[in-house]
């Protein structure tokens, strides 16, 4: 399977200029002999207008976020199919930001249909607020992943990206060691293992994300049980997005 890295560019680029800018930077770095899909998710306003101006072949594009209806009588918010018509090929679902406003694992869910209907690839993240000594926080995340993918089927499972991104580690000045996000990475497979059974469980990609920096990059690549990564701020740092797309090449 194909590792994946995805920069959540959140409201960090907020004009065409700027993000073109940084797509520019960001080609000009891309290291050479990349295996990984690399994907970059600026905000809806923006996104389709830097996919249609970006020539390269190297970046695919996606966005933050997604309604949980395909069309109708829904208000301020943005369709897949809308999404899907304008060039984008990933969709980020269940952010922690998100599920901050409000997304609960059923909308998230619904979001990840919807995506899959207009044939997007949903990156679907998962991961508890906080970590206890006692271990309560793997019966959160059992609880996440199945009610998070609820209503995905598991014929769908290679279109799928899930993505272990815990509060607890997002906006840090480091990154959990691999062992850490491994164990986590391993309990989330086994989780879906008990849903849809081990052949569609090892179709999932399953990425980490959360204070990743080129140098935790190069760890999480040959140490972890991660398929590629999430990145936050540091996908808007076109050497340290390099950095971390190099440590996953
Ligand atoms: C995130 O918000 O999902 C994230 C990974 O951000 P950062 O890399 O900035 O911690």
């Amino acid at each position: 399977m194909k590792s994946l890295v995805v920069g959540n560019w959140k409201l960090y680029v907020n004009s065409v200029a700027e993000g073109k800018k940084l797509l520019k930077e960001i080609d000009r770095k891309f290291p050479r002999g990349v295996k990984s899909t690399v994907a970059v998710c600026p905000q809806v306003p923006i996104a389709a207008a830097l996919r249609a101006e970006y020539g390269g072949r190297r970046i695919a594009f996606g966005t933050q976020d997604v309604s949980a209806d395909l069309e109708g009588a829904h208000t301020g918010s943005a369709s897949a199919l809308a999404l899907a018509s304008s060039g984008l090929a990933y969709v980020i679902v269940g952010h922690a930001e998100m599920r901050a406003l409000g997304d609960t694992d059923e909308i998230v869910s619904k979001k990840a249909v919807a995506a899959l209907a207009a044939k997007l690839h949903p990156v679907i993240c998962v991961g508890e607020p906080a970590r206890d000594t006692e271990g309560t926080h793997f019966s959160f995340l059992s609880k996440n992943v199945s009610q998070s993918l609820a209503r995905i089927e598991p014929a769908d499972a290679a279109r799928i990206t899930v993505a272990y991104d815990p509060v607890w580690a997002i906006g840090q000045k480091e990154a959990p060691s691999p062992r850490v996000v491994s164990e986590a990475v391993i309990f989330i497979r086994k989780t879906l293992a008990g849903m849809w059974g081990r052949d569609a469980a090892l179709k999932v990609r399953i990425i980490y994300g959360g204070s990743v920096l080129p140098e935790s990059a190069a760890e999480f690549a040959t140490n972890s049980a991660a398929q590629g990564l999430l990145v936050g701020r540091a996908s808007v740092d076109a050497e340290s997005f390099a950095g971390i797309i190099k440590a996953f090449s």
